[in-house]
């Protein structure tokens, strides 16, 4: 699944070929996303210029005169800078046509993405309601210390709430707990101020990391096949159930907590 790393990434890999220039058509193949790509998009933007590419969340925001349309990928989607003769495979549901002969492709095989259009001056209530980024100063130590107070839900489960922050997955949430050494089962009223202080640098050095290694892919997003520029980082706790802990050599434990599998270490998180 893309995480708030690779949206980014996304978003710095399309921007210096699609901001300025002008959209000629959208080609919608299937409307049949996670919400119905609205009929009237092709009439908004049809004719104007981006205005700028940015994100908020996991929402890739294109910005043309009068609004923005806001793209999520889902579990499965991509974004690419193609030639616009370049054969349609079968889940190219959605082409941005340009003066300039190329297109920017969202790919998407298990539709669970949006394409979707923001007036300017509106709320849009997918938006309005998100948390800060977990990479502005917005969020510090004092606001996730307000957040956990009197809460007794799983400081894991509350670091992935949007509302709370935007963008903390399970990968990053897993490794950042690790990294803090705080158990992902704890009460997330039950933690110290400076052990929250720790988890914020961790969440945020983690995201850094993974934004700094995908800015080596953002080639891979124009033009050339295969996979779209996702990247792997060495993880420490993702992924690595029964695996001996990097820093003790326990087996590393798994348990569910919000349906979500989460993987750490019994002897080093507590
Ligand atoms: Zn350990």
């Amino acid at each position: 699944m893309p995480e708030l790393p690779e949206v980014e990434t996304t978003c710095r890999g399309i921007s210096p070929h699609i901001v300025g220039h002008k959209i000629t058509q959208l080609k919608v193949r299937n409307p049949n996303l996670r919400w119905p790509v609205p009929d009237f998009l092709g009439q908004r933007i049809e004719g104007q210029s981006v205005l700028d590419v940015s994100r908020r969340g996991k929402y890739i925001l294109i910005k043309v005169d009068g609004g923005q349309v806001m793209v999520h990928l889902g579990m499965s989607g991509s974004l690419r800078v193609v030639d616009q003769g370049k054969e349609v495979q079968k889940h190219d549901h959605v082409d941005f046509c340009f003066s300039d002969g190329k297109a920017l492709r969202l790919t998407d095989p298990r539709r669970f993405g949006s394409v979707l259009w923001q007036p300017e001056g509106e709320h849009h209530e997918l938006l309005y309601k998100l948390g800060p980024e977990p990479l502005s100063e917005e969020f510090n130590a004092a606001y996730l210390h307000a957040c956990c107070k009197g809460r007794k839900a799983a400081i894991k489960q509350l670091i992935m709430d949007s509302k709370v922050v935007v963008g903390v997955g399970n990968i990053y949430a897993t490794e950042a707990l690790f990294s803090a050494a705080i158990d992902p089962r704890r009460a997330a009223g039950n933690i110290s101020a400076e052990r929250l202080e720790v988890f914020v640098k961790e969440i945020k050095k983690v995201l850094s990391v993974a934004i700094e290694q995908g800015g080596t892919t953002l080639k891979d997003f124009v033009g050339s096949d295969g996979k779209p520029g996702y990247f792997q980082q060495k993880l420490n706790a993702y992924g690595r159930k029964g695996e001996p802990c990097v820093n003790c050599l326990s087996p590393l434990t798994e348990v569910r907590l919000g349906q979500r599998s989460t993987v750490f270490c019994k002897q080093c998180q507590r």
